[in-house]
């Protein structure tokens, strides 16, 4: 199964890759199912499953479906034009997409939260129904969101592992095993036989240009966050941080007085710029989802502004080489935060980014597979329990301490030779069983943890 770089890493729009860009898309494919029908449809009908529904006012679930039934995407996501649509939707209770003709849709009625038991497939479910011009059900599929934006329908999940119908890749290791093996035979970097990989589905002027446009939008998301103060939306009255921490880190620069780990508040300014973006709806690069979008840019960020001889010329390395191990992760896995907790988002994301440090800082093979190990390793059982299902608390200020153990685990990879205990292998594979033994409460549903013990002030 071939992931694309452009898989691990999607222009997308906050607050939540599996809960507000997933839904959207599975809109856009319904749309597309409908449009294939020998009948036509007269309305529609959605309800959410699972953690959509528990988590999917806070993470915006609901406007995303209903965007997406209109014709949304998130790649082309414009916010203007969706609040006007939302409101227009609301008052016609119609929706007039692309190619169908006007259908029915109130989301007052037509659009349910259902908080029974979650759908078999996953805890990420939703049913996307087209009615007859009486109201009966003529059509409908229903959808996963799998985390990271990723949608598979009932049927493509039950088949297992997707499946891939591309042309063979020349590297197609599925295991980190694999993929020493074959950089040592080889003699490429993992960045290099993942870029060969992509060149055998893509031109290299598409490839290349594609790359620019993720990083772009990276140091975009992160300069805005950095600029922007307030109160971010939800209810929970979270304060914007980034762009404090970042004047303060300004006014001490050249004074002497900044203890060395000072350094780790750059960190922390980058990434919570990123997922304060998010937080408010803005765009992002999903990396390997919009949860955990900051650790991957702040790494980044971080080592083309502080660490002497780091070039632009190398982000493709680090983002090649980064998605190399985030597509490891997913296959063997899980990115999603409603299947394994928090250790499958900003977890995968410090392995992404400390495996990408360490191959623009020279590492080899074998480095960049300690340092990912290093990264996931320590993220190991860990929780995901937003508070009020917003992705806020705990989420903003992980992905700092997220991207602050992406640098120490390329730093300590970097003093060994690549030897080391535990295979990236055996980390993923414990990250998968643990988080299939994590009580539901834990995973996406704000049933526990910090979602019960932090006051509702
Ligand atoms: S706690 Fe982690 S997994 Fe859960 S929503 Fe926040 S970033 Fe995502």
């Amino acid at each position: 199964m071939f992931l694309s770089v452009f898989d691990m890493f999607k222009l997308g729009i906050g607050p939540s890759s599996s809960h507000t860009m997933g839904p959207m898309v599975a809109g856009a494919r319904f749309l597309d199912l409908l449009r294939r029908q020998p009948f036509q449809v007269a309305g529609l009908r959605a309800s959410l499953h699972g953690s959509l529904a528990f988590t999917g006012v806070g993470h915006a679930t609901d406007r995303a479906t209903i965007l997406g039934l209109a014709g949304f995407t998130p790649s082309d996501y414009d916010a203007e034009k969706a609040e006007a649509a939302l409101e227009r939707i609301r008052s016609e209770r119609l929706v007039t997409p692309e190619g169908l003709p006007p259908l029915r849709f109130d989301p007052a009625r037509d659009l349910v939260f259902d908080y029974g038991p979650p759908l078999p497939g996953h805890a990420n479910g939703l049913i996307l129904r087209g009615t007859d011009p009486q109201g009966d059900v003529i059509v409908e599929e229903t959808y996963y969101s799998v985390g990271g934006g990723f949608v598979l329908t009932a049927a493509e999940l039950a088949q297992g592992k997707a499946t891939d119908d591309g042309p063979p890749v020349p590297y197609p290791f599925d295991t980190a095993a694999a993929m020493l093996r074959m950089a040592h035979e080889s003699g490429l970097s993992i960045a290099q036989m993942k870029r060969a990989n992509e060149l055998s589905r893509i031109e290299a002027s598409h490839l290349d240009a594609g790359l620019r446009r993720i990083w772009d939008v990276m140091v975009a998301c992160i300069d805005r966050g950095l600029a922007a103060d307030g109160i971010l939306p939800g209810g929970l009255k979270v304060k914007r941080r980034a762009a404090g921490i970042h004047r303060s880190l300004l006014a001490e620069r050249g004074f002497n007085l900044s203890a060395p780990h000072t350094i780790n508040d750059w960190m922390s300014a980058y990434a919570m710029a990123v997922n304060e973006e998010n937080a408010a709806g803005g765009q992002v690069v999903t990396a390997p989802t919009n949860g955990a979008a900051g650790v991957v840019p702040a790494t980044i960020r971080y080592w083309l502004d502080h660490v002497p001889g780091a070039s632009v010329r190398q982000v493709p390395e680090f983002l090649l080489t980064a998605a190399a191990v985030g597509g490891l992760i997913k296959y063997n896995a899980s990115i999603s935060g409603a299947e394994c907790g928090c250790q499958a988002e900003v977890g995968s994301a410090s392995a992404m980014a400390a495996a990408g440090l360490c191959a623009v800082l020279g590492g080899t093979p074998m480095q960049v597979e300690n340092a990912a190990e290093i990264a996931l390793e320590h993220h190991l059982g860990m929780t995901c329990d937003p508070v009020r299902g917003l992705v806020q608390v705990p989420c903003i200020e992980r992905n700092g301490l997220g991207a602050i153990k992406a640098v120490s685990a390329a730093s300590l990879s970097l003093r060994g030779d690549g030897t080391h205990l535990v295979p990236l292998d055996a980390a993923i594979e414990t990250m998968r069983q643990t988080g299939r033994d994590m009580h539901e409460k834990y995973k996406e549903t704000s049933l526990g943890g910090l979602a019960v013990n932090v006051p509702n002030c």
